[in-house]
């Protein structure tokens, strides 16, 4: 099975690599050159453009930094679905919209080739343990066809339902990650505030009822500020965005997301795109006149 990875950044590239150890036979493909050449050095072959990365590859798997980039890559000037061949598969495994599912999937179908939607969620540490979690919508024989390729990337792989199920799963789930961060950082402020020290303040949190993944997770980087590159301020909010897009698709009504998302808008408008997701909690510390 020829595979095509395109996309090979803090989540591609360890994906990338997981798949290239697994000995497949492997082509990758970036607009960073640097990127490509590391994965070459662990026998993946590279490609000069996306067109030529899928030219060939029955499966071509992709993670992207957002859906205009995942358009583009579809349909645009250098769009992959015009050399993919027929029967082949696009694995998606970028966080995105229903609309984006839609429009690549109808191109996708009107020129042969299977889609999946496969966002992921486990960061980069999963992404390098091949621990991720992935959520996968699209039909079931063409995910069973690839569940052993999905399995070499991520340890809890699911068939979510119908297309676009995935992306729609990726959201819903995300979504508690920027709540929490917010709601524990909330938490500290008030403890503080009334006096108890941060850490025991923490402590607390994480051996009773408000404990999550994030309050043990980030807990203690939020209390140091030692937040690592991993995952872009950008990126969180463009996940926030998503949520609002699709509640309103849904029409679901949702007022914690609402303010949720405009925290993540004004925290990438004051401390930048590339900032670590975390950053955003720094509005509150502002507001509340902390260091
Ligand atoms: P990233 O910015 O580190 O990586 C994106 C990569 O895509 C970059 O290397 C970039 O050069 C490349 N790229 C952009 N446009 C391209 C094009 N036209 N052709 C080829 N390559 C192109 O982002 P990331 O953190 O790896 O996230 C990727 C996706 O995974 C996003 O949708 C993100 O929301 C999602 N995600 C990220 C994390 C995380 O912890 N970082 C966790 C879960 C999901």
């Amino acid at each position: 099975m020829r595979i095509t990875f395109i996309g090979l950044g803090n989540m591609g590239g360890p994906m990338a690599r997981n798949i290239a150890r697994a000995g497949y036979e492997l082509t990758v493909y970036d607009l960073d050159p640097d990127k490509v050449a590391q994965l070459c050095a662990l026998g993946a072959q590279p490609a000069i453009s996306a067109l030529d990365a899928a030219t060939g590859a029955d499966v071509v798997m992709t993670s992207l930094p957002n859906p205009k980039v995942t358009q583009a890559m579809a349909t645009g000037p250098q769009g992959i679905l015009a050399v993919m061949s027929k029967g082949s598969t696009w694995i998606e495994m970028s966080t995105n919209n229903l609309e984006v599912e839609r429009e690549v999937r109808g191109a996708a179908t009107v020129a042969g080739v299977h889609f999946l939607d496969a966002p992921v969620s486990g960061g980069i540490e999963g992404a390098a343990k091949g621990t991720l979690t992935i959520m996968v919508g699209g039909q079931a024989e063409i995910f069973a066809k690839n569940e052993a390729l999905l399995n070499i990337v991520g340890e809890n792989v699911q068939h979510m339902g119908s297309h676009g199920a995935g992306y729609v799963a990726k959201i819903a789930q995300v979504v508690l990650c920027y709540l929490h961060s917010v709601a524990l950082s909330e938490a500290l402020m008030l403890g503080v505030k009334g006096g108890v020290p941060a850490d025991r303040m923490l402590s607390i949190i994480q051996n009773s009822t408000g404990r999550s993944y994030v309050s043990d997770r980030y807990g203690p980087a939020i209390l140091d500020g030692s937040y690592d590159p991993g995952f872009a301020l950008g990126l969180a909010h463009k996940d926030m965005a998503l949520t609002l897009e699709l509640a309103k698709s849904v029409e679901a009504t949702l007022p914690m997301c609402t303010q949720v998302e405009a925290i993540y808008a004004q925290a990438v408008q004051k401390f930048g795109f590339d900032q670590n997701h975390l950053m955003a909690i720094k509005l509150l510390e502002n507001a509340n006149s902390m260091p």
